[in-house]
């Protein structure tokens, strides 16, 4: 039996603090080197729904450490990735209002404009995250507008490219907010943990949260073809939406 489902995988920051938005370098290395041996196809985000048994990779917030640590990595493969950019945060710190305090989240650098640039002329796709990073469930429509058309303006102006992709901040969004992004992106990525199918709404595409999956068995398990390894990742899934929700 093989299963021909494909998945969106998150990560945000890469370093060795041990938070949980943070992977550690080498287990990432580590991650992209299993997917080159099993010859797992690493697809853009935009193609990931339509290919069976592909990957995926998006990371959040842009964080400074991507183009240090993600980007050799990724460019050694010749994978593709998009990043979710908070325009109004480039180059400065991921201190947004909303940011819980006192929970152990590290506040550290964002890449600024000219890094997202360079990127952007070298293949790697540049995702609306919002202006802000607000709660988008708790705005007005205006103010859901205004958050989209600004960053969307932002990373246009300074790529040259239009923005094809949106990752909801915290992953949450209510109706009205899902359909302003669905106006706006072909393509918006949730937190909903689980595989894609070919019917999943491209505007609440499911991801896999890689903090569950630093254990390699884990990560070798939801990527595996075969059968038993596939409905135990399906399990765990399933447990974790339980544990999480
Ligand atoms: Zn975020």
């Amino acid at each position: 039996m093989k299963h021909e489902r494909s998945c969106i995988l998150t990560y945000h920051s890469m370093d060795s603090s041990g938070s949980v938005i943070s992977i550690r370098p080498e287990v990432f290395r580590d991650q992209l080197e299993y997917l080159a041996e099993t010859g797992t196809p690493v697809v853009p985000l935009h193609a990931v729904r339509d290919t069976p048994g592909a990957v995926a990779i998006t990371f959040d917030d842009g964080y400074r450490n991507f183009y240090e640590h993600a980007v050799p990595a990724l460019r050694k493969h010749g994978f593709p990735a998009t990043v979710f950019v908070v325009s109004e945060y480039c180059g400065r710190r991921n201190d947004w209002p909303t940011q819980p305090r006192n929970t152990g989240l590290p506040i550290m650098d964002l890449m600024d404009w000219s890094q997202i640039a360079e990127l952007s002329h070298n293949g790697i796709d540049i995702g609306c995250h919002t202006a802000t990073h607000p709660h988008l469930d708790q705005l007005s429509a205006p103010e859901i507008e205004m958050e989209l058309s600004v960053s969307c303006a932002a990373i246009e102006d300074r790529t040259g490219k239009p923005v094809l992709t949106f990752a909801y901040p915290y992953g949450e969004f209510n109706p009205a907010v899902r359909e302003a992004v669905r106006r706006r992106f072909p393509w918006a990525c949730s937190t909903r943990l689980a595989y894609l199918s070919t019917d999943s709404d491209p505007a609440d595409l499911p991801r896999i949260e890689i903090y569950y999956l630093q254990k390699s068995f884990w990560f070798k398990q939801l990527l595996s073809t075969s059968g038993n390894a596939y409905l135990a990742a399906r399990g765990m899934l399933r447990g974790l939406r339980q544990t999480f929700k």
